[in-house]
């Protein structure tokens, strides 16, 4: 059955409508411009948004407030990816990304990200999305500008909705009207409902059709009290017929889409939810059989979407049609069709969706009895799945370091109140502010204006209360054991631009370390952990980050290396470690430790980049290497001589066959014999 487009559409066209929902409301920004922002994107959107855009970003200039240059050249960018210009859309964010890095204005940093991952999304990339949601909120306590508190919390919450991870989606929401409830202006309540309907679909996507229709009704209740049917209305009813589908109520949903098209039609402003409704309508009359209403309404989404591209890919409406003319009896005619599609869409379409299109296509060709032809689909499905699935494992491992840090938080809290009394009324402040939260979302607009100050001045105490904790800020950089750097801090550190220079990364684990913590005891593993940061410390010099990678792995960032020095810094740390034993209460104990190194950027034939992640990835498949040859070794990767693409599964799978074809140059070092 085709796919069903109108969860995404409304949630996207929500979590974009957030950004017009969002006014300054800040000092240092050019009021004329910000208003001329707020207006460009309160106009739905249309073709001429961009180059409104367009004009209003060349006119900027040095002596534009900064903030709002920022915000008017990511919003810049966010037109390009609507417009699906993604090549364009991601050079103007990084340029802006050097702005805003540079100036390291948190402000500035956080819309700059938060839109990337806004970006990531229209993409329909949410792997990268996901993983770069850490990078996005790093800094977001510290955001001055409600807007973008509320705009970065948004889009997290958006994209773990998306990868279904419910609960942390609905805890970003609450951050987000968090952020919502420290700003009392024209725009407030816009959020609000926004944010509501956002949680409705949520409640949606978790099958709980009762409170989703509830937040729908409080929504709208709210929406027409205050005169915000316009803005609400079609996103509203979208939402509704989408629970009623969900709830196979079909004639209710199809009633709710009628209202919608009999509203929408011939409104130009308003096309993309006109298409979207047709294409949702098509997709109910396929699903309870009447196909030849099916035909007429995709026909016409069809039409619409030649005329709008932009909004709606035409060839995806053409291939639900084909689909139909096969239960219709135009058997040929259909196939032909969906396979022409299908063939077009191999390079034209992200693969994600091109793999969604072949289920499809082998969904016809079952249909038709053409088993054989319907495998071989299937298999080439089935390849692009393990395809993406790669992808996605290289992104999790920035998924693991979300984990990890979020256990790592638990640990800083811990910290926190042995240190710091306030803490405990830190907490019962934040469940009094979630209690409040739910009776937000819970009652009606008569008391919502009371809860606002209630919430307020919930809000007002936590200040206070932030500002004692952010004296023990610095800790949160910082690993409680050995009071070296955590993965979040080189996050940070790592993201700042290289330019041109080079720097290495030096990944270590201890050898042997559990049996350390089997013989010792895990209080003399913690002392071995802290007398190898010392000497890791030592051995490394003043402005290299030196990190706690994980348990008994650690990380040294060297910033600006000479590579040929680099391997001279790796037997040097090597030897800090092996040479001398270290003195435990009970007994002396040699240690010793293995090393992949790597230099970043790394020098690869061909013009591509290596992520800092996947930097790291290949540092870890060399230390593994030398965990197998022995232990007590370094292993570097100096170069790769192939594009990494060509050599990326041989590398993962057969490390030695891709060192002895060349495709890689490794440097292999000593550590000292034990005495
Ligand atoms: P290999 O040479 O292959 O690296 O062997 P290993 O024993 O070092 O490797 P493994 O990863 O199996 O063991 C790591 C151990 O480190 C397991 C874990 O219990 C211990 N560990 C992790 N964090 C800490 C810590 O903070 N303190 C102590 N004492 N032990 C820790
Ligand atoms: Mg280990
Ligand atoms: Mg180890």
């Amino acid at each position: 059955m085709p796919k069903f487009l109108s969860l995404l559409l409304v949630v996207l066209s929500c979590g974009v409508g957030s950004l017009t929902a969002v006014a300054s409301s800040h000092g240092k920004m050019d009021q004329a411009i910000e208003a001329q922002l707020d207006h460009i994107l309160n106009q739905s959107n249309g073709p001429e948004t961009l180059q409104q855009l367009q004009q209003l970003t060349a006119e900027l200039s040095e002596a534009t407030p900064f903030l709002t240059r920022i915000r008017a050249l990511n919003y810049l960018a966010i037109e390009y990816a609507r417009v699906r210009q993604f090549d364009a859309a991601w050079n103007v964010l990084n340029g802006v990304r050097e702005l805003a890095d540079n100036s390291a204005s948190t402000d500035a940093i956080t819309e700059t990200e938060a839109t990337a991952l806004l970006l990531y999304t229209l993409q329909g990339k949410t792997s990268a999305a996901l993983t770069h949601i850490n990078t996005a909120l790093l800094l977001s306590d510290d955001v001055q500008v409600p807007r973008i508190r509320y705009f970065a919390h948004s889009m997290a919450a958006f994209i773990y909705q998306h990868r279904s991870q419910f609960d942390a989606a609905l805890e970003h929401y609450i951050h987000a009207a968090d952020a919502i409830s420290t700003t009392h202006d024209s725009r407030t309540l816009i959020r609000l409902l926004a944010t509501k309907q956002q949680i409705a679909s949520l409640y949606g996507q978790q099958k709980n059709y009762e409170l989703a229709l509830e937040q729908l009704d409080d929504t709208e209740r709210l929406a027409i009290k205050n005169n915000l049917m316009d803005m609400f209305g079609h996103t509203l009813y979208l939402e509704r017929a989408y629970v009623e589908v969900m709830r196979q109520n079909y004639d209710a949903a199809l009633a709710h889409y009628d209202t919608l098209r009999t509203q929408l039609r011939q409104q130009p402003q308003h096309t993309a939810y006109y298409l979207t409704v047709l294409n949702n309508m098509g997709d109910v009359k396929i699903r309870t059989g009447h196909y030849e209403d099916a035909h007429k309404i995709l026909t016409e989404a069809y039409e619409l979407a030649q005329l709008h591209p932009d909004l709606l890919n035409p060839e995806v409406i053409l291939f639900n049609l084909s689909y139909v003319d096969i239960f219709l009896g135009h058997e040929e005619q259909g196939l032909a069709a969906m396979q022409q599609i299908v063939t077009n869409a191999e390079t034209s379409l992200p693969v994600v969706q091109y793999e969604s299109l072949l289920g499809e296509y082998a969904d016809a060709l079952t249909h038709l009895g053409r088993h054989a032809e319907a495998i071989e689909v299937l298999l080439k499905q089935r390849e692009l799945r393990e395809q993406v699935y790669r992808s996605d494992q290289q992104a999790s491992m920035a998924e693991l370091q979300n984990l990890y840090d979020s256990k790592d938080k638990a640990l800083q809290i811990e910290l926190l109140s042995q240190k710091n009394e306030l803490n405990q009324q830190l907490i019962e402040n934040a469940s009094q502010k979630r209690t409040i939260l739910k009776l937000m979302i819970a009652l009606t607009s008569f008391a919502v204006i009371l809860v606002i100050v209630l919430y307020r001045s919930a809000y007002r105490n936590n200040r206070e209360l932030r500002v004692a904790n952010s004296r023990l800020a610095e800790q949160s950089a910082r690993d409680p054991l050995t009071g070296l750097l955590n993965r979040r801090a080189l996050q940070h550190a790592i993201r700042q631009p290289t330019h041109g220079r080079q720097d290495a990364m030096l990944l270590l684990d201890v050898d042997h370390f559990k049996r350390i913590n089997d013989h010792l005891g895990h209080a003399a593993g913690d002392e071995v952990l802290m007398e190898v940061s010392r000497r890791l410390i030592k051995a490394s010099r003043d402005s290299d980050l030196v990190v706690r990678w994980g348990g008994e792995e650690f990380l040294i960032y060297l910033v600006n290396i000479d590579p040929d020095k680099l391997p001279v810094m790796a037997q040097r740390i090597l030897d800090a470690i092996a040479s001398t034993p270290i003195s435990l209460e009970q007994q002396d104990i040699n240690v010793t430790a293995t090393i992949g190194f790597i230099n970043y950027p790394l020098a690869v034939t061909g013009d591509q980049s290596i992520n800092w992640e996947r930097t790291i990835q290949l540092a870890d498949l060399v230390l593994y290497a030398g965990k197998v040859h022995g232990r007590n070794q370094a292993w570097g990767i100096m170069a790769l001589n192939q594009p990494f693409a060509d050599i990326q599964q041989l590398l993962e799978t057969d490390l030695p066959a891709a060192i002895e074809q060349g495709a890689l140059d490794v440097t292999i070092l000593h550590g000292p014999k034990a005495s």
